[in-house]
């Protein structure tokens, strides 16, 4: 198969190559320890209290290394998106002190910074020059199963006792030839990237989490979708593009991206893109019916999952951040009895304290926290 002749069939239209980005996007100049953080929700319009937790976290981070921290808007997914979700987003976060050094700005405001643009739905140009030099190098292919032809796949897989996905023997357009592709694309046929993995699930890849530790996963065989059929980046593929270009240190994120990091750490390496760090934080939870039964905070079950909750109910700004700091670390407290007038910023906040298992929200705790907020308050 000729790479480069399947390059410029898919992506004829790209001029730019990753060098070129690499140049328009050098490596930042900070000191050795600074931090480079980011959040990088999706605009859905609304405000999770656990989102929150992550953004202060990655705030901390960045300011006390005097890093950066910056905004970048997850936009890839319309049918989620809804108008104004940017702005909701920056207030509501504004409100509680979380403001970015960079990013994205609310609609119609200039972004800052000179690593975007910071929405995502307007960085496909780049995204398609590292898909376009994956195909070139001979590590990702078009894909024109349709939905009923994915549900055979599925079906058979089932049939087999086989494990679920798009992936080796399974993966029908991994071995088309260049004669196929090009008939299928004359016949206009829609058609996804996928990754050609080179993973094998007997060998182990290694994790190092900054709050968990050392976790062994298998390495990841799936042929999983960079490009979608409209030429929009997957998150998987997104993160990589992104986090390499925008120059971030430490990916903090929900730890419900623990089990795609064997498919992340490939494909850093399929782009020859130096990795970042991770931290994967453990969600908020609640208990719901009886000791044990804890669960996610649930945006459609739970009101105190929102953000805007709290001011509702007459939580100061300043409890909720108290309480979300004494989740994060387990001796913020001790810290903060050590040193009641201090700013919260003095405390040093460690990503290897944060709790490996889901923290429950206690509204007790809260309240408790808040009523020592209150008490410093003056009368007015
Ligand atoms: N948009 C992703 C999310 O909201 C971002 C995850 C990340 O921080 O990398 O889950």
């Amino acid at each position: 198969m000729d790479n480069n002749y399947l390059a410029e069939l898919l992506f004829g239209d790209i001029r730019t190559t990753p060098e070129d980005m690499f140049a328009k996007y050098p490596a930042r100049t900070l000191p050795d320890k600074a931090a480079v953080t980011r959040f990088a929700p999706s605009p859905t319009g609304f405000m999770h209290i656990g989102g929150l937790y992550a953004a202060l976290i990655s705030m901390c981070m960045a300011r006390q290394s005097d890093g950066v921290f910056y905004l970048r808007l997850e936009d890839t997914d319309k049918k989620r998106e809804i108008e104004h979700g940017a702005d909701e987003i920056i207030t509501s976060l504004a409100q509680y002190g979380v403001c970015f050094d960079e990013g994205a700005a609310a609609d119609g405001e200039p972004e800052k910074g000179s690593y975007g643009p910071y929405r995502q739905s307007m960085r496909k140009e780049i995204y398609q020059t590292f898909a376009k030099d994956l195909v070139k190098r001979g590590l990702a292919y078009p894909c024109f199963c349709s939905a009923k032809e994915l549900d055979e796949i599925r079906k058979a897989q089932e049939a087999e006792k086989a494990d679920m996905g798009y992936y080796g023997s399974y993966a029908k357009c991994r071995n088309l030839s260049i004669e196929e592709i090009e008939a299928n694309i004359k016949a206009g046929k829609e058609y996804v990237l996928r990754l050609r993995s080179d993973g094998n699930a007997e060998n182990k890849i290694t994790c190092r989490d900054l709050i968990r530790g050392n976790i062994e996963m298998p390495e990841n065989i799936m042929d999983v979708v960079l490009l979608k059929s409209d030429g929009i980046p997957t998150y998987h593929f997104a993160h990589v593009v992104d986090d390499f270009l925008m120059g971030t240190t430490h990916v903090i994120r929900g730890d419900e991206w623990i089990s795609s990091y064997p498919l992340h750490e490939q494909l850093f390496r399929a782009s020859g893109l130096k990795m970042p760090k991770y931290a994967h934080i453990a969600p908020i939870m609640k208990l719901d019916g009886g000791e044990n039964k804890k669960r996610k905070l649930s945006k459609r079950k739970d009101p105190e999952a929102s953000v805007s909750f709290y001011s509702k109910a007459g939580f100061p700004v300043q409890s909720v951040l108290e309480y979300l700091m004494t989740i994060a670390n387990s001796n913020y407290e001790e810290w903060r009895m050590k040193n009641p007038d201090a700013d919260m910023s003095q405390f040093k906040f460690k990503l290897e304290k944060m709790p490996v298992s889901g923290a429950l929200f206690d509204m007790d705790k809260l309240a408790s926290v808040s009523r020592d907020v209150i008490s410093k308050m003056s009368e007015e």
